[in-house]
């Protein structure tokens, strides 16, 4: 559910139309609804409340100020992946205990920083990493908590790209060098293991992976509790799915249902990282059609806004819903949407049946809150596009729209 609908044959971001935001701001233009944030964060967060949690957003899906900030403000922690998004966690004024620090090359620099912040823990993911921590707190006079991120080896079904939890993907250590990685960090001065971590990948629209992942970390964890190493924390990640287009992935209630029957009284504080079920909804891209061009073979719609803006339709070859911002009533055409740039992977649908909108008119994209602006970058030197957080009918620029400056600002 999201607060993108139509009213009186136009869409509305929550009360505001989404054509004043055009006229205003531009296009492509990021829309972010507050009031979709703070539903998806509440219902997923809820869906938990029978078991002592800590839901830590994953900030790498929508690091937006204004995206943590309104998260901050429901009581969400933060799944981070950098010392940027370390840094923006913190300018958000989210909690540093309540900060998980999670990826496979964290740098010296960035241990030292989140250190020194106060992280709840650090999610390790080498032998390697475990040395550096203990280092570097031993140095700094610290003691960095830390889970050991599992690779359960468990097949999400997702795409190639999202899937993190096989044994052939870089995450983590796979189970039989765990126990070895927790009997060090237990030796290592600077160091002390307080938790089991594990995510095994993205976009997941069933539970049954999840289920398969936790069983293998519980009885994992048996095997710690005979070695006489206690773990309070069990994070299982992030990569609950959304509907982009047919997918019917489980609602939150169920998940909790089925996380909550299945860690029953075990002494533990559950610890998630979602990121796309909390923002991809709570997005939509706004395109305009600059020009319409048919070849002999394909139809096509030639918007501003490309693969620079919005790369998962190039990237992951993904869906996302495209609708008329003023629906026209015009039948429908096969098309191919695509951006202004030099790439053939540049599109954004293929193949997809839309009224033949003509050139000047908007189209919106949904389900673009999550991986989109986070992803975006400025080949073929095109300004980023500017985010708007939509409250009610309060209008914030989370985002101005980037200059022709911004572009050469740090060049000579
Ligand atoms: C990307 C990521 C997440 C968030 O994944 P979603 O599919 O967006 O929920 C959580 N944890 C880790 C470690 C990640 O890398």
């Amino acid at each position: 559910m999201h607060h993108f609908e139509y009213r009186g044959g136009e869409l509305y971001a929550e009360d505001v139309p989404v054509s004043t935001l055009v006229a205003a701001y531009g296009t492509p233009l990021y829309v972010y609804s507050a009031a979709t944030l703070r539903r998806h964060f509440t219902a997923f967060d809820s869906a938990f409340n029978g078991l002592p949690h800590l839901t830590c957003y994953s900030v790498k899906a929508n690091s937006n100020l204004s995206v943590l900030k309104t998260l901050a403000a429901q009581g969400a922690g933060m799944d981070i992946v950098s010392g940027g998004e370390l840094y923006r966690a913190l300018a958000a004024g989210v909690d540093p205990a309540k900060i998980v620090y999670s990826g496979v090359g964290k740098r010296a620099v960035e241990i030292e920083a989140a250190l020194t912040a106060g992280i709840l823990m650090f999610n390790v993911e080498s032998t390697g990493e475990l040395d550096r921590l203990s280092a570097i707190a031993t140095r700094l006079g610290k003691t960095a908590k830390v889970s050991i991120r599992i690779n359960p080896d468990v097949d999400p079904k997702t795409h190639p790209y999202i899937s993190t939890g096989l044994k052939k993907n870089k995450f983590g250590l796979d189970i039989e060098h765990s126990l070895a990685a927790y009997a060090k960090a237990q030796e290592l001065p600077g160091v002390t293991p307080v938790g089991i971590d594990c995510h095994i990948g993205s976009q997941l629209t069933s539970i049954a992976p999840f289920l398969e992942a936790l069983d293998k970390i519980l009885t994992f964890r048996e095997k710690l509790t005979a070695m006489g190493i206690e773990t309070t924390y069990l994070d299982l990640g992030g990569g609950l799915g959304i509907q982009y287009n047919e997918e019917e992935p489980p609602h939150p209630r169920e998940f909790g249902q089925a996380l909550t029957k299945a860690l029953g009284t075990l002494p533990l504080t559950l610890i998630l990282e979602p990121g796309r079920v909390i923002v991809g909804n709570a997005g939509i891209l706004v395109t305009e059609a600059i020009y319409t061009k048919k070849t002999p073979s394909k139809d096509f719609i030639i918007v501003d806004a490309g693969m620079n803006d919005l790369i998962r339709p190039s990237l992951y070859d993904s869906y996302h819903a495209i609708r008329e911002v003023r629906p026209a009533g015009r039948p429908a055409i096969n098309v191919d949407v695509v951006g202004p740039i030099c790439e053939s992977g540049d599109f954004l649908a293929r193949d997809r049946d839309l009224p033949a909108v003509a050139p000047g008119e908007l189209l919106a994209v949904f389900s673009a809150g999550a991986y989109g602006f986070t992803m975006a970058s400025n080949y073929n030197s095109r300004p980023r596009a500017a985010e708007i957080l939509v409250d009610g009918e309060t209008v914030t620029v989370a985002r101005r729209r980037e200059t022709y400056d911004d572009l050469i600002a740090l060049e000579r």
